[in-house]
């Protein structure tokens, strides 16, 4: 395809709402593969078991879409305001309604013009968000969205850690676009990740529960936004003091990166921002009911955790910021309901009321008590105090 003809295609993306529309050959990336099976085999994605399933697809994206030629790699801009005061702290993507939902119907409309333009059929091109068996951000990279960091995140010259990725696979042959600096390769290669970093370790040194092992390595396991997020069972204590404020993701990794400085304002086309979710405070968070959970997260990917799941990050998030207001309902979440919650519910009365009026507070619970995850804390408690 013509270089003129492409970049029609990229200004009609771009008007669909995408703040980056880049271009690579679809080939199969044999390092990106072998640095995800090392990581897999350190046990580093935790529970997401599906990363282990797909990870022939994730190195090949011709075992996802046979005759696939290049590889459309997509991003929005979502980083424009940082999120809440003194209240319990969101990562900035979760306030908006469901990226999935919001950029799928973009790309739904991406492939009509793919269609329109190229005369090929639906069965020529598959497209994710983040959901696939596809490494969104290594396709990034490779196209020169931008490098991928210390961090693990791809890295805008123009958007900074701020973009959501998609990608879209198709059979049409279109010219690649340049990887960031020629010498850059392929993500994944040895070199590649933290490309333009210099010495900076910013976000190494910034996460706070050590979770970056290796420049541009995760350990799942260790990240505050898994833990809040995909472990829907009990976050461990030695980490729990390391979440802070921080209910649902983190993006403390992103946020001190110097190349957020340039970062420009998304155009919000393909989103739908949430603000008024920032306003809630944790009590009102620590009183909802299914019913009222259910109305305030419709649409948004926090409804992901359920109300169970955001309880217990809320039960952490009071522990932690020693919320005596919030006691009354720590104590009653303590006593009823779920054995996540109440376990989490039980720590946090230890850091908010102290140990010796946490006893008293919770003691005629402790002696109706029977679930062994909730007498767990207590005696984790017991063995500190
Ligand atoms: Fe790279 Fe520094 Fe940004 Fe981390 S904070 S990704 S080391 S530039």
């Amino acid at each position: 395809m013509s270089v003129e003809r492409r970049e029609v295609l990229r200004g009609r993306l771009r008007a669909l709402g995408f703040d980056v529309v880049r271009f690579a050959a679809a080939e199969a990336c044999g390092g990106d593969r072998v640095a995800l099976e090392a990581w897999l085999r350190e046990g580093m994605h935790g529970e997401m078991a599906w990363m282990e399933r797909t990870v022939e697809k994730r190195g090949d994206p011709s075992r996802v879409l046979p005759g696939v030629k290049t590889v459309v790699a997509l991003g929005v801009n979502y980083g424009a305001r940082e999120s809440g005061g003194g209240g319990p702290v969101w990562a900035r993507y979760a306030l908006h309604e469901d990226y999935h939902d919001t950029m799928k119907a973009g790309l739904a409309a991406a492939g009509r013009v793919l269609e329109e333009m190229f005369g090929v059929s639906g069965e020529d091109y598959r497209y994710y968000v983040d959901t696939g068996p596809v490494l969104e951000r290594n396709w990034a990279a490779r196209a020169g969205v931008g490098f991928v960091g210390k961090n693990a995140m791809v890295i805008s010259r123009e958007h900074g850690n701020w973009l959501f990725l998609a990608a879209i696979l198709t059979r049409v042959e279109i010219e690649p676009d340049e990887p960031l600096r020629n010498r850059a390769v392929a993500a994944g290669e040895e070199g590649a990740v933290g490309l333009l970093c210099g010495k900076c370790t910013r976000c190494m040194d910034a996460c706070p529960t050590q979770a970056l092992v290796r420049p541009g390595v995760v350990d799942s396991r260790r990240c505050v936004s898994y833990q809040t997020i995909e472990n829907r069972g009990v976050i461990p204590r030695e980490l729990r003091a390391g979440i802070g404020r921080r209910i649902y993701g983190c993006d403390v990794c992103a946020e001190v990166c110097p190349w957020n400085r340039f970062a420009q304002d998304g155009r919000g086309v393909l989103l739908v921002a949430r603000r008024e979710l920032a306003e809630l405070t944790l009590r009102e968070i620590l009183q909802l009911t299914p019913e009222r959970f259910a109305a305030v997260f419709r649409r948004t990917a926090i409804k992901r955790v359920k109300l169970a799941g955001l309880l217990r990050n809320a039960c952490v998030v009071a522990g932690n910021a020693r919320d005596e207001s919030a006691l009354p309902e720590l104590v009653r979440l303590a006593g009823e309901g779920r054995p996540l919650v109440r376990a989490h519910a039980v720590w946090a009365v230890f850091r908010v009321a102290g140990a010796e009026a946490a006893w008293k507070l919770l003691g005629e619970a402790l002696e109706r008590e029977t679930d062994e995850m909730v007498l767990a804390e207590y005696r984790a408690e017991e063995r500190a105090g």
